[in-house]
């Protein structure tokens, strides 16, 4: 059992404390529990219910570094995408990705062959030990007429064809980090959400102690650690500022992509030039525009992604009408056949990113890296901070940490084993495979756990509603052995079926009263919670 427990967490004495279940800290806890560290992960909200959650779900293998010539940006990629589909290949589909080729010489066909090629040779080892059926296979270039057939209605003027390669789709990114939360506990960590680092000090015996704040009970716990790792994303500063006095007043970047009902492009993600005049400073072979990509995911299409400077507080940010609109207006210039309305929109990701000093007005530029950097203050060694720009290269990062760790601060290791899965036996008849096909979809291996406790049932409705294909027992198992402990928790971060537009209310209804019944709320509760879930769709119109 994978409990939510403070009290025990609190008992133990870490080598390591991640603050922060982003893609970053989950990461970051999976490598050191993995490498034998003791180690814990707290995060104040639900686990990936901030910035990892609002991603355009794409793994990149960073072809698009190719144009600033920086091949170990690529490896970092390549090798970090390939760690995750590993991880869990049941999240991950190889995404078919067409750039249309207008331009002539260094934007021509020609160059991008050669690029295309450059990628394949450069990610020659990105399918080792994937199954066969998420291999992403190499790239290459489509004819003009090709082109036109696979994506109708583009610009024709100047059009000479289009480069296809494969990145990697993850279907679920939130369930993708929940995945190395989960591993990370089989290796020995402890976790919780809900939980929030709340102070931190140095004591005579030279751990950090860690009050955490329980946002349920309102408790307080003190944990004892050697190191911590603050993996709080666009948080990172009110934390680090705890310990570094020196630290700058980082920029940040609003990214926006939104999600369209309407299916604009079927067989790939398309990459268009946007409108806005924008000017990348490193790249070697520049572009004056930025790239939106059009990818197709659960019946809808995700476009992003777009950029504007912003000083909003990461807990009141506010996605308004009017930035909705005007995403809207920049699609139907890109793409007039796409001829998206607001009402199209059934969801929106948005997030702060780090971005760079010198970003000009309406020429956002991201922090060009990932990077994390040691406390500089003598009596605050050994906080290490986080600053993600990417949820591709999150293991890239937590595996530079893990070694810097064990390098240069010398922690001893003793290599804890993962005892083997328990696979529950269970005879299978034709309803049961559909059954487990279904399940694995979301959980992988964990599918057999679950169905085993259907089996387990008297109860002859299995279901608590089976056209969203949501079992009992599968709620049972969220609550139980994930630590969803909201409503919000199983419709966005659990199960996905909020993810991609609002679930039918007298759906969401069902699954808060079950919920309800083993959490114990009462109807101002189930009320609230309903409520909670419906406020992440403002302000579109439902
Ligand atoms: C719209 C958009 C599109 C993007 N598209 C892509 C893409 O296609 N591919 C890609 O690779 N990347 C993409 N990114 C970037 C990527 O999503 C982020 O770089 C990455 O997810 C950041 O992860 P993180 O763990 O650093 O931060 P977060 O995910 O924000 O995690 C930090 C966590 O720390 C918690 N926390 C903060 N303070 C405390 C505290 N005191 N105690 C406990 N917990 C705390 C927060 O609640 C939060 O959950 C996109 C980002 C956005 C916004």
């Amino acid at each position: 059992m994978t409990i939510r427990d403070l009290k025990k967490l609190s008992s133990e004495v870490y080598d390591v404390l991640v603050v922060g279940g982003g893609a970053h800290g989950a990461t970051v806890a999976y490598h050191a529990a993995k490498a034998g560290y003791a180690t814990a992960l707290v995060e104040k909200g639900d686990f990936c219910g901030a910035t990892s959650a609002n991603s355009l779900k794409i793994l990149h293998g960073g072809l698009r570094y190719l144009q600033h010539l920086n091949i170990q940006r690529m490896r970092h990629s390549i090798t970090a995408r390939r760690e995750m589909m590993q991880l869990a290949p049941h999240l991950v589909q190889p995404l078919a990705c067409l750039m249309p080729l207008y331009g002539k010489g260094l934007r021509g066909k020609r160059v991008m062959q050669t690029a295309l090629f450059l990628n394949d040779c450069i990610g020659w080892d990105r399918n080792q030990g994937l199954p066969a059926e998420i291999r992403l296979p190499g790239g290459h270039i489509l004819s003009k007429n090709k082109c036109l057939e696979a994506v109708a209605d583009l610009e024709r003027k100047d059009l000479h064809g289009a480069a296809v390669w494969y990145d990697a789709l993850a279907i679920d990114t939130e369930r993708l980090i929940l995945e190395y939360i989960l591993e990370s506990i089989k290796y020995g960590a402890r976790a919780a959400n809900y939980s929030e680092a709340t102070a931190l000090e140095k004591g005579d015996d030279d751990f950090y102690h860690v009050t955490i704040r329980d946002l349920f009970s309102k408790e307080h716990y003190h944990v004892k650690t050697k190191y911590i790792v603050n993996a709080a994303g666009p948080w990172f500063e009110q934390l680090a500022r705890n310990t570094e006095k020196k630290i700058k007043n980082q920029k940040w970047a609003l990214a926006l992509n939104l999600v369209s009902k309407k299916k604009i492009f079927d067989e790939y993600a398309v990459a268009l030039e946007g409108i806005s005049k924008y000017a990348d400073k490193d790249a070697i072979i520049k572009r004056d525009k930025r790239l939106y990509f059009f990818v197709p995911w659960r019946g809808h299409t995700m476009i992003g992604t777009e950029y504007v400077a912003s000083n909003a507080s990461p807990d009141s940010l506010q996605v308004t009408r009017e930035m909705i609109q005007n995403m809207v207006d920049e699609v139907n210039s890109i793409y007039p056949s796409a001829a998206l309305q607001y009402k199209d929109i059934s969801f929106y990701h948005a997030g702060l990113l780090p971005m760079r000093d010198e970003s000009g007005e309406g020429n956002v530029q991201l922090e060009k890296n990932s990077s994390f950097f040691e406390q500089t203050a003598q009596n605050f060694s050994r906080v290490i901070t986080i600053k993600g720009v990417k949820y591709t290269t999150a293991p890239r990062i937590a595996h530079e940490i893990v070694r810097f760790l064990g390098g240069k601060l010398s922690l001893k290791q003793s290599i804890r084993k993962v005892p083997a899965a328990v696979k529950p036996s269970v005879p299978l008849n034709a309803d049961h495979k559909e059954l487990l096909h279904l399940l694995e979809n979301r959980y992988g291996p964990r599918a057999l756990h679950i169905l085993s406790s259907i089996q387990a049932e008297e109860d002859d409705s299995i279901w608590i509603d089976e056209a969203a294909g949501l079992l009992k027992a599968e709620l049972e198992y969220l609550i139980n052995e994930e630590m969803a402990c909201r409503l919000a928790d199983v419709i966005f971060r659990r199960t996905g079926l909020g993810t991609a537009g609002c679930p039918d209310r007298n759906l969401l209804k069902k699954i808060a009263e079950c919920m309800g019944e083993d959490l114990g709320w009462d109807t101002t509760r189930i009320g609230q919670e309903i409520k909670n879930v419906m406020h992440r769709y403002l302000p579109l119109d439902l």
